[in-house]
C-alpha cells in the first residue's frame, strides 16, 4: 500500500511516500516558506535530488508542487495520482472526540474546522492540506491521525483547570496534550529497547514545538503542552508556562492588545524573546563565544525541563528512563548535558563520552551505574502515521 503522509504547518508542508508494511521510503520532501517568493521545495527519493527556490504563495500551491514532483516524468516516483492509495494527515487538534487515527469524512473536517481556535497555527493549515489532497488524490483513502489522540488516556485530575466547573464539562476548557505521534514513537521504540511495557518513562520532545510527557505502562498520564501548544516547556518561540497575571497586566497597564500578546507569547517570546535567536545551533554557538544572555536562556530551558522530570517522577511514583527526542534532544549533547547535570538524586546520571557521540538510531546515554536510563530516541513521526494509517485500512 503507498501511503503518502502530509504534514502541514503554518508556513511549511513536510511530505513523505512510503510502502507500507515494508516501511520503505519511495521519497520526501518539505515545501518550506510558504507565502514567500523564496519558498524553498525540496524532493528526495533513491535516484534523484531536487531543491529548488521559488514562489508558493499559499498551501495550495505547495500541495500543487508536491504533485508535479511525485509525478515527474524523469525524476518522479508515480506515474498517476491513483498510485497512491491512502493518505495519513497529520492534523494537530482533534478535541476530546478524536482519540483514535480517524477516516475523513464530512463531520470529521467540521470538527477539524471547529477546533481551528484551540490551534490556530496549525488546524487551519492540517485543513486545507486534507482538502486539497482530496481533490488531487480523487482514489486515495484520507485519514487523520491526531497529535492529541495519544493522550486521551491522561486521568481527568491532571487535565482539568481549576476554573468554574462548566468551563470544562461544557466548554471542553482542559488540557489535551500535542506531539502525540512523537511521544508514542519513541516511548515505544524505549519500550522495546528496555524490553519492558511495564515502564515508568519520560519522553522528552525538543524541536521548535518543546514538551513532556510522562508515560506510565504505555499511556500518556501527564503533559506539559494544554488546551493549546503553547503551555509548558520554552520552546523556539513560545514562552511555555507563564503566569497568567502578565497578560492582565500588560493589556491594564502597558497598552497591548490581547491580539498582540498572543502572538508576542506565540512568535516572539521562548529562545528567540530571550537571546534574538531561535534556531538553537545559533545559541549554542553564541553562547560558547561568551554570550550571557545566550547562555542564561540554555540554562533557563533546562531548568524547565527538570522541574518537569521531577513533578512527572512524583507522578508515576518512580522513573525508568528518560527519552531525549527531536530536532534539539537528538543532536544537542549540550542539552542534554545541562538537562541531566545535578539529577543523581534521581538516579539519573549521564556518561559524558556517550552523550558525545553521534548516532541515528537508539542509544543510551547513562553511566552504567545510573539507575535511570538515558535513552536518545530518533523520533520518526511520518513512519508512526503510516503505520497507523495501515493498521486502520487494513
Ligand atoms: P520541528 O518542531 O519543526 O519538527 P525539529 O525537530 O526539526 O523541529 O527541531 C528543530 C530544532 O532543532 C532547531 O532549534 C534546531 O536548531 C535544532 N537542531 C537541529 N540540529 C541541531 C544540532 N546539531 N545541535 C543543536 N540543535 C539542533
Amino acid at each position: 500500500m503507498n501511503i503518502l503522509i502530509i504534514n502541514s504547518g503554518s508556513s511549511s508542508i513536510k511530505y513523505q511516500l512510503l510502502n507500507m508494511p515494508s516501511a520503505q521510503i519511495i521519497c520526501a520532501g518539505i515545501i518550506e516558506r510558504i507565502g514567500s517568493i523564496d519558498a524553498i521545495s525540496s524532493f528526495t527519493s533513491n535516484d534523484h535530488k531536487i531543491e529548488r527556490t521559488c514562489t508558493i504563495n499559499n498551501h495550495r500551491e505547495g500541495l500543487e508542487r508536491i504533485t508535479e514532483l511525485l509525478l515527474d516524468s524523469e525524476k518522479g516516483v508515480i506515474e498517476s495520482t491513483d498510485n497512491i492509495d491512502a493518505i495519513g494527515h497529520r492534523v494537530v487538534h482533534g478535541g476530546s472526540t478524536y482519540t483514535k487515527t480517524t477516516l475523513i469524512n464530512d463531520d470529521v473536517k467540521k470538527s477539524i474546522k471547529k477546533l481551528s481556535p484551540l490551534a490556530p497555527l496549525h488546524n487551519p493549515a492540517n485543513l486545507v492540506g486534507i482538502e486539497m489532497a482530496e481533490a488531487i488524490f480523487k482514489n486515495a483513502q484520507q485519514v487523520a491521525v491526531f497529535d492529541t489522540a495519544f493522550h486521551g488516556t491522561i486521568p481527568v485530575k491532571a487535565k482539568q483547570y481549576a476554573i468554574p466547573l462548566p468551563l470544562y464539562d461544557e466548554k471542553g476548557v482542559q488540557a489535551y496534550g500535542f506531539h502525540g505521534t512523537s511521544h508514542k514513537y519513541v516511548s515505544e521504540k524505549a519500550n522495546a529497547y528496555l524490553n519492558n511495557q511495564k515502564t515508568n518513562l519520560i519522553a522528552i520532545h525538543l524541536g521548535n514545538g518543546c514538551s513532556i510527557t510522562a508515560i506510565k505502562n504505555g499511556k500518556s498520564i501527564d503533559h506539559s503542552m494544554g488546551f493549546a501548544p503553547s503551555n509548558g516547556l520554552i520552546m523556539g518561540t513560545r514562552s511555555g508556562d507563564i503566569d497568567h497575571s502578565i497578560i492582565f497586566y500588560m493589556v491594564d497597564n502597558l497598552g497591548y492588545s490581547l491580539s498582540e500578546i498572543n502572538e508576542l507569547l506565540n512568535k516572539k517570546s521562548g529562545m528567540l524573546g530571550l537571546t534574538g535567536y531561535n534556531d538553537l545551533r545559533d545559541i549554542e554557538s553564541q553562547a560558547s563565544n561568551g554570550n550571557q544572555k545566550c547562555m542564561l536562556a540554555l540554562e533557563m530551558n533546562a531548568y524547565r525541563i527538570k522541574k518537569y522530570i521531577g513533578a512527572y517522577t512524583a507522578a508515576m511514583n518512580g522513573l525508568d528512563a528518560i527519552i531525549f527526542t527531536a530536532g534539539i534532544g537528538e543532536n544537542s549533547s549540550l542539552m542534554r548535558k545541562l538537562v541531566c547535570q545535578d539529577m543523581s538524586h534521581f538516579n539519573i546520571v549521564l556518561d559524558d563520552a556517550k552523550n558525545d557521540l553521534r548516532a541515528a538510531t537508539i542509544r543510551e546515554v547513562n553511566t552504567i551505574d545510573s539507575k535511570v536510563k538515558i535513552l536518545v530516541v530518533p523520533t520518526n513521526e511520518e513512519l508512526e502515521i503510516a503505520q497507523q494509517v495501515y493498521q486502520l485500512l487494513t
